[in-house]
């Protein structure tokens, strides 16, 4: 099993003809809800690319449906809660430039307790992680109880919003950078200055470095391996980190061998940036293969 502690956020996104002004009421000529949050959709990607997943998080009471989608992307949902205050949510105005501007609301994804990860994280077999993000609170909770009960712990410090989660690296056993985050977690001036850096301060640990269009370096203690991206053309790139991280851990909790397991989640992540959208836009395992075979 993959545990999966994330936000669940609701994406209201507006078309605008400009952003609101200050005592401005704009009229939006679209509008589309849909989900979003890195939690959700590292876990949709993860049940897409054929794991099993547990999500821990929490919604309002009102927003069901959202399990609901959940559910038939394959996700277990029994850990997540419901509470009495609204989902995690953002209001997201576009313009025809393609700007945006993004109010959000973190709303239930702070509202994790102790006990309901505690519950929610059984002790498990050989191949079973715990990834979290950086959209929910309980993460250093839920790093000790995994390290208690013998489930790997595999860290994506998105959105990488202060330097002050350097201390949790220590209970980390993947962890999962896009170029920025190796930066700003470092303090390094360059990628390969902030891998160097990662490398040499905890040597034991395993380090997927993501590089956009530049492809991908997995660091870890038996060896260095790159792969490149495939070229596609991209239409819309939300997501493609997601989709990545989704795919990459299912593949090595499964234990297949690192080339493969780029190989494929870089597969998925280019099929990703060729779809608008972000959930919506995670492929199918049966998608990827057709892909990596064409
Ligand atoms: P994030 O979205 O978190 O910033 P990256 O931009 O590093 O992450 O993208 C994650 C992965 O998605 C990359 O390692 C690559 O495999 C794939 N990817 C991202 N952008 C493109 C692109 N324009 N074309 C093809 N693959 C892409």
């Amino acid at each position: 099993t993959i545990y999966n502690l994330g936000s669940i956020n609701l994406d209201h996104v507006y078309r605008v003809r400009h952003f609101v002004r200050p005592g401005e009421t704009l009229s939006s000529s679209g509008y589309r809800a849909l989900l979003g949050g890195k939690g959700a959709n590292q876990s949709i990607a993860l049940a897409r690319a054929g794991a099993e997943v547990r999500h821990i998080g929490a919604i309002g009471e009102a927003d069901a449906w959202i399990l609901q989608t959940l559910i038939e992307a394959g996700v277990e949902t029994s850990a997540i809660a419901r509470r009495q205050e609204a989902s995690g949510h953002a209001i997201i105005q576009v313009t025809r430039e393609a700007e945006n501007a993004i109010l959000l609301y973190p709303g239930a994804n702070h509202s994790l307790t102790r006990s309901q990860i505690e519950q929610a994280l059984v002790r498990g077999g050989s191949g079973d992680w715990l990834l979290l993000q950086n959209e929910t609170n309980g993460l250093s909770d839920a790093m000790d109880l995994a390290t208690e009960r013998g489930v790997r712990v595999a860290f994506n410090p998105a959105p990488m919003v202060s330097r002050d989660i350097a201390p949790l690296l220590d209970r980390v056993d993947l962890l999962i950078v896009n170029e920025g985050e190796a930066m700003d977690l470092t303090g390094a001036s360059t990628v390969a200055a902030a891998e160097a850096r990662l490398h040499n301060d905890y040597p034991r640990l395993r380090i997927l470095l993501t590089l956009g269009r530049d492809g991908v370096v997995y660091v870890t203690p038996e060896g260095r391996y790159r792969a490149p991206a495939f070229s596609v053309d991209a239409v819309d790139t939300t997501a493609a980190g997601d989709t990545f991280i989704g795919f990459c851990l299912a593949d090595l909790a499964a234990g297949q061998a690192p080339e493969m397991a780029l190989r494929r989640a870089s597969a998925a992540a280019a099929l990703c940036v060729t779809r608008a959208g972000a959930a919506s836009a995670i492929p199918t395992l049966a998608e990827v293969e057709t892909f990596l075979a064409s």
